[in-house]
């Protein structure tokens, strides 16, 4: 059954899924401040004419104060029983605040976040974590299935966000330990390919390794293999660890692993020329340092 559906945000990520979605033959109208454009997407003038009469209203936004700027005005154009997804990464805060705000106004809401990437936006291959009633993720699975090739129903409001940012505190932490070790490995002396080929299938191994190797020339195909152009840049992944510590300090949950990868996420981005390039960039980092620098 063919949907209107309001697509606000139209970025580097949001841009393809909207496209995604007209292509299933949805009926999709889009919105963007910056008057960015998705292929087979209609252009609203503004944000009310994206929203008005839709009955499904999806967000792919930078951030969570952007998010319940444009819910509250969003919210009050849209239909009772219209269902409002964000599948922006935002902090948990702001995820619920955005649920509670168009469950309040008789509007079912799911938190989305996803992972995967430009790639896997383009390619309909993204991963969902959702929050929300069990109505409202039955709701918006059809059009996760189009957007993505998994989604996983992880709790009420704000489950989402949080199964994201914990995830991307393992992911940030372990690529952290991935390039330390290389960097190590090359000041013994060891071969980074034979480095590879023992970790790779020992107990050291992980996404970061085996699929996303920092080094380049051994493992997989990777942003290491381009000169470091993202993939997923560092400064989304400082963005995604400024969370982490955000929902820690909320919840009281002792995390320094989490704390440090932030730290030294900042310090890349901020001091040493990290900004826009891949986060597995940490290697060449660490590489050029010695012993207390
Ligand atoms: P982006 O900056 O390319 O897109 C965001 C878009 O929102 C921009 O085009 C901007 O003009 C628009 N926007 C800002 N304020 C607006 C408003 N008030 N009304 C309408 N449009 C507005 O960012 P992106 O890479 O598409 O990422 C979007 C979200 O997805 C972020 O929360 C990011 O953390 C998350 N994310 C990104 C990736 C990735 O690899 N890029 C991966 C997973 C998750």
């Amino acid at each position: 059954m063919s949907m209107k559906i309001g697509f606000i945000g139209l970025g580097n990520m949001g841009a393809p899924m909207a496209s995604n979605l007209a292509k299933a033959g949805h009926q999709v109208t889009g919105f963007d401040v910056a008057g960015t454009k998705a292929e087979g997407v209609a252009v609203a003038a503004d944000l009310e004419g994206a929203v008005t009469g839709m009955d499904v209203v999806i967000t792919m936004l930078p951030n969570g104060s952007i998010l319940r700027q444009v819910a509250a005005q969003a919210i009050p154009h849209m239909d009772k029983g219209a269902l409002f997804i964000d599948c922006s990464t935002v902090d948990v805060e702001s995820a619920k605040n955005t649920s509670e705000a168009a469950e309040d106004a008789g509007i079912f809401a799911v938190d989305a976040p996803v992972s995967g990437g430009i790639g896997g936006a383009a390619g309909g291959t993204l991963t969902f974590m959702a929050g929300g009633s069990e109505a409202a993720f039955a709701k918006a699975k059809p059009l996760f299935d189009i957007m993505g090739q998994k989604a996983v129903h992880c709790g009420d409001a704000g489950a989402g966000q949080a199964a994201k940012i914990c995830n991307n505190m393992i992911l940030g932490v372990t690529m952290i330990a991935t390039c330390e070790a290389f960097a190590l490995a090359d000041k013994l002396g060891l071969d980074r390919q034979k480095m590879f080929d023992v970790v790779s299938t020992s107990s050291g191994y992980s996404w970061s390794m085996n699929a996303y190797c920092p080094a380049p020339g051994v493992g997989p195909t990777s942003p290491a293999d381009n000169g470091y152009a993202p993939g997923f840049a560092a400064e989304l992944m400082l963005k995604d660890l400024g969370l982490s510590q955000q929902a820690a300090e909320m919840a009281n949950a002792d995390t320094p692993m989490g704390e440090l990868a932030r730290a030294l996420y900042t310090q890349f981005v901020e001091d040493e020329g990290g900004l826009g390039k891949d986060f597995s960039a940490m290697l060449p980092r660490f590489e050029k340092r010695n012993r207390g620098d």
